[in-house]
């Protein structure tokens, strides 16, 4: 089945400016061309996106389906089915709002795994996943109520190894404390060196990668040394920090927008409030030295489910591009991911993961939030649907 695909305004994301008067020709679940508009060829489905942008559809690189801003551990106690069913919700919900791929960096009951299986048998609509079953926390540490608590060397090895067992693409460990946990300091280190060398070693000889949630501190040298494949938020970084990560082959996920919405949100717990606050302004900076020093650097929306508008601002107001923060949004996204040469970009050959905006999102970026048209892997989830 062919599709003709007219754009008003076309980003590929490649970097390249936008361009006017072009149409993707879609076979089956791939780009075949990217030609000028003209005559639909004899037995394509036409698809007018004239008045619109097209861009690629977008990547969120740190993101959780049983999750929404606010008391994080009171909802982590709800029931499974409950929770289940609110990931279904969610997963539709971040598809529409252009997110046609997610990194899915922990959740409880293995409910990613089932999703997963959901949206690719075609019971439910989401996003691709690529999943990490639970994420792995020491007894009491962050997020001790969403996760598989893990204590020692041998534990750790284990535990990983049930999450193989699950099938998950990744392994997440909280390295650091986090903002949402009562009690938990951010920049310490709440596993062991060698409980963090343990995962990483585990996790590489089954070829997968790990994710460190890190905010800060002395975890940070810790797991940049035993090879994790990204460190997650970020916030509380030095310079110097930041110049490690930039050395190393290690990506930086950013996810700002959380932590807005943790301050403002009256349904936020005093102390979540109180540590995002204290952090917000190093966050800036640590933006600012992350482009400064030219860290690999992605963005997730990490439960402020679909808003890459905000995390693409983020960047802007530390000096990224429009078409950088836009990059950050998709290619980068998909380098992260392993899936750089299958989507992240509109070129041949690709996934056709194609969305569409009204605006234009390279002189108001906020206009990534206005998604009418959500087509992926050349089939179409959502057609003229109202921007949210
Ligand atoms: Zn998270």
């Amino acid at each position: 089945m062919t599709k003709y695909i007219v754009c008003g305004s076309l980003i590929d994301a490649t970097g390249a400016e936008p361009q006017k008067n072009k149409a993707i020709v879609v076979e089956n679940d791939k780009i075949k061309a990217i030609v000028d508009a003209g005559a639909v060829p004899t037995g394509a489905e036409k698809i007018d996106l004239s008045d619109r942008t097209v861009l690629p559809g977008l990547i969120d690189s740190h993101e959780h389906l049983i999750v929404d801003p606010g008391d994080e551990a009171a909802q982590c106690a709800e029931t499974q089915n409950y929770l289940a069913m609110k990931a279904m919700w969610n997963a539709k919900a971040i598809l529409k709002a252009g997110i046609t791929t997610m990194r899915d960096v922990g959740e409880k009951y293995f409910i990613d795994v089932d999703v997963k299986r959901c949206i690719e048998t075609g019971l439910i609509q989401g996003p691709r996943l690529l999943i990490s079953g639970h994420p792995l926390i020491r007894t009491g540490g962050h997020a001790h109520f969403l996760g598989r608590e893990t204590d020692g060397v041998s534990d750790m090895r284990k535990a990983v190894r049930e999450q193989l067992k699950q099938g998950v693409d990744l392994i997440k460990i909280m390295a650091s404390g986090g903002m949402s946990t009562k009690g938990s300091l951010p920049d310490s280190q709440e596993f062991s060196t060698e409980e963090i060398v343990a995962c990483v070693d585990e996790a590489r000889r089954n070829g997968r990668t790990v994710a460190a949630h890190l905010h800060g501190g002395p975890a940070l040298k810790v797991c940049i040394e035993a090879g994790v494949h990204t460190v997650e938020h970020g916030i509380l970084y030095t310079e110097e920090d930041v110049k490690l990560v930039a050395n190393s082959p290690t990506w930086l996920v950013f996810t700002t927008g959380v932590g807005m919405v943790a301050m403002e949100s009256p349904d936020t717990p005093a102390h979540f409030k109180a540590k995002a606050s204290a952090a917000h302004a190093n966050g800036l900076k640590v933006r600012k030295w992350a482009k400064q020093h030219g860290v690999k650097v992605a963005v997730g929306t990490d439960t402020n489910h679909g808003r890459m508008d905000t995390e693409a601002w983020a960047l802007m107001e530390a000096g990224w591009s429009a078409m950088e923060a836009i990059q950050a949004c998709t290619i980068k996204g998909a380098e992260l991911c392993g899936l750089g040469s299958k989507t992240g970009t509109l070129e041949a050959g690709k996934w056709a993961d194609v969305i569409a905006v009204d605006g234009d999102p390279l002189s108001n970026v906020r206009d990534l939030r206005n998604v009418t048209f959500v087509m992926k892997a050349g089939k179409v989830e959502f057609a003229n649907a109202a921007a949210a």
